[in-house]
């Protein structure tokens, strides 16, 4: 079976590709490793910018607030022992929501525009053969890389930022049309603790970090004692356990030789917040035209 395009990767970037160009007619394959319902470990967070990316490459948004997830119109940053509030503008209406249903949306648009997707097939052979590059049993005259922040071997380039995060299911008396952002540390800006609302008493807390260190899993801790927990009204659990990843912010194009790539293979997260889905969404356009 040869293909247009093989892409690599089914997630953010990888879906946006197979989307823009199966609607041009390419015939597209999508290999993607996890399962369809497989959470990926990120704060769940689209902004309003991601949200617009979308509807201008003519995906219909809207349902993607009546599954489980949160209209977000604000955020509020703790900082430096001060408290600041932002409404956005009118019309400017940000996302919180689990992953696999963010991801599940972007894949349905995909196929209904006649994408193929093959889950839990996870890659182990690229070559080029002078003609197509055969990438295990299947075949396609282009190839795009969007695997993420590791290697395909599955390393962590240098230049990598670091996000934990985790899922709880609880009450709390918090705000559940805002991001919370707590810039903890005053000698580091490039951190925070975040808490977003993605669903039904449900919340994404999480700690970013430009750079590794080890005493992350501390200051998660740490933060989730001191600025979430005492928001909350009765039990609470975790839905999904706190896990760490590395977020893209090296260009691993540069060591395949002419290879196309997007999203956070392409090293295009935010250098400064570690927001990654406007970058995966913009490239993919871009390199989709
Ligand atoms: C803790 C954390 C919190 C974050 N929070 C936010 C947030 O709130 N908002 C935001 O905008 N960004 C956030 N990000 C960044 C965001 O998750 C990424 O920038 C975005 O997911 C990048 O999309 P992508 O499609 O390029 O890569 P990914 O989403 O990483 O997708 C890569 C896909 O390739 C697949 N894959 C990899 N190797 C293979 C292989 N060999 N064979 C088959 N498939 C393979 C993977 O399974 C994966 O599905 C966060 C990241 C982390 C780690």
């Amino acid at each position: 079976m040869k293909y247009d395009y093989i892409i690599i990767g089914g997630s953010v970037a990888g879906s946006i590709c197979a989307y823009n160009l199966s609607r041009k007619g390419y015939r597209c394959l999508v290999l993607e490793q996890h399962s369809p319902n497989y959470e990926k470990i990120c704060g769940g967070g689209i902004s309003f910018k991601a949200l617009e990316l979308l509807a201008q490459a003519g995906v219909e948004v809207e349902p993607l607030f009546a599954l489980d997830s949160k209209a977000i119109s604000g955020h509020i940053i703790y900082k430096g022992g001060s408290v600041t509030e932002k409404v956005y503008k009118d019309g400017e209406v940000s996302l919180g929501i689990q992953r696999n249903l963010f991801d599940g949306f972007l894949r349905k648009q995909a196929k209904k525009m006649g994408a193929e997707f093959c889950f839990e097939h996870k890659v182990q052979n690229v070559v080029f053969d002078g003609e197509k590059n055969n990438v295990d049993e299947y075949s396609g005259n282009q190839l795009i890389w969007a695997t993420g922040a590791r290697t395909l071997e599955g390393k962590i380039p240098q230049g990598q930022s670091i996000g934990i995060s985790g899922q709880v299911k609880g009450r709390t008396d918090l705000n559940e049309d805002r991001f919370y952002y707590w810039y903890y540390d005053p000698a580091y800006e490039s951190k925070y603790f975040w808490v977003f609302p993605i669903g039904k008493n449900l919340w994404n807390v999480g700690l970013w970090s430009r750079q590794a260190f080890p005493e992350m899993r501390y200051d998660y801790e740490g933060c989730l004692e001191k600025c979430f927990l005492p928001h909350l009204k009765d039990e609470w659990d975790y839905l999904r356990n706190p896990k760490a990843e590395f977020l893209g912010h090296y260009d691993q194009r540069k060591d395949h030789v002419g290879c196309f790539g997007v999203g956070d293979f392409a090293g295009t997260c935010n250098q400064v917040n570690g927001g990654g889905i406007i970058g995966a969404i913009q490239s993919a356009l871009a390199i989709t035209i």
